[in-house]
């Protein structure tokens, strides 16, 4: 595996791809592997011919400094299980390869961006992320660039940035990888302590507790948000939200798909978690049984 940090070598190394006719796919990260990241990596080995793993701590998508000094970084240990799953190249560009001094752009997709994450991280939040998503896929131009439904709104912001900008792209999205006690996967779960790490599983239990209420035939969505806060009973969510999986407008009555959003601090840690629930669409909305 070749480890590339200047956007000029990147270039190179993709142009010869596409002269020798191979399919490039990207697999976006902010480092700190875990089977999550792992399972995006095996994604884009079995589509594409070449596979690069993007590894940038995007400082503009920190809304706290604290929250971006303790960001877990060990680039040694990431680049060795890369090259294990048989990614081709790790691109770990500088902070200042990706924003030079005068740098003034920025990639913001209204509405969107403001709610839940955006709202309570603040709107520089999906800013950033656009932002540098959207410097990201001009310096490596892949065929298909792979996400985890883990960061929902991230997917459904993209999504609507590759569509309003037609970003020739195609975004691949794969499933939540969990510990075996429901817990999914994120850099940030390193951060807690023992007792909250037991604590932190109590956002998946809400989920479950959301998915079983509508499994139950409860279709209205504070009856089945208020199952979930009782299940996570001992953490204090900053939202349970029941939202359109696309346009993230909140849904009152459970119709067809739902994603159910959840966030919470446990300790010093922000965790957040999702889950689409499908209940077949009924004209009024009835519940089928
Ligand atoms: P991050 O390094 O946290 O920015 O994540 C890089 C990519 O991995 C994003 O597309 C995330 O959605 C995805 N990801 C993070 N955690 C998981 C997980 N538990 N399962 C699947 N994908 C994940």
């Amino acid at each position: 595996m070749k480890t590339i940090r200047t956007v000029a070598e990147m270039r190179e190394y993709v142009a010869q791809a596409r002269r020798a006719d191979r399919t490039v796919g990207l697999v976006p990260t902010m480092g700190a592997f875990h089977a999550g990241h792992h399972s995006l990596m095996r994604a884009a080995r079995e589509r594409c011919d070449e596979v690069v793993v993007w590894l940038f701590v995007n400082p503009r998508q920190f809304n706290e400094e604290s929250d971006l000094a303790a960001y877990p970084r060990d680039e040694a240990r990431d680049a060795a299980e890369a090259a294990e799953l048989g990614v081709d190249v790790l691109f770990a560009p500088s902070v200042d390869e990706v924003y030079p001094p005068g740098f003034a752009t920025s990639v913001h997709v209204d509405g969107l961006s403001d709610v839940l994450e955006g709202a309570v991280r603040g709107v520089s939040h999906f800013t950033g992320v656009c932002t540098v998503v959207t410097k990201m896929l001009n310096m490596v131009t892949p065929d298909v660039a792979f996400f985890g439904q883990k960061d929902a709104q991230q997917v459904a912001v993209l999504r609507r940035m590759v569509r309003d900008l037609n970003l020739p792209v195609e975004l691949a999205v794969m499933p939540t990888v969990r510990e075996p006690d429901g817990l999914a996967l994120s850099s940030r779960n390193a951060r807690l302590e023992p007792a909250d790490r037991e604590r932190a599983v109590a956002l998946s239990r809400g989920l479950r507790a959301a998915e079983a209420a509508v499994a139950d035939g409860e279709r209205d969505s504070s009856a089945i948000a208020a199952a979930a806060r009782t299940a996570m009973a001992g953490v204090d969510p900053e939202y349970v939200a029941l939202v359109d999986p696309d346009s993230f407008e909140l849904v009152h009555n459970v119709n067809g798909r739902v994603l159910v959003a959840v966030a919470a601090r446990i300790g010093d840690t922000r965790l957040i978690d999702n889950t689409v629930i499908h209940t077949a669409a009924t004209p009024d909305g009835a519940p089928t049984t």
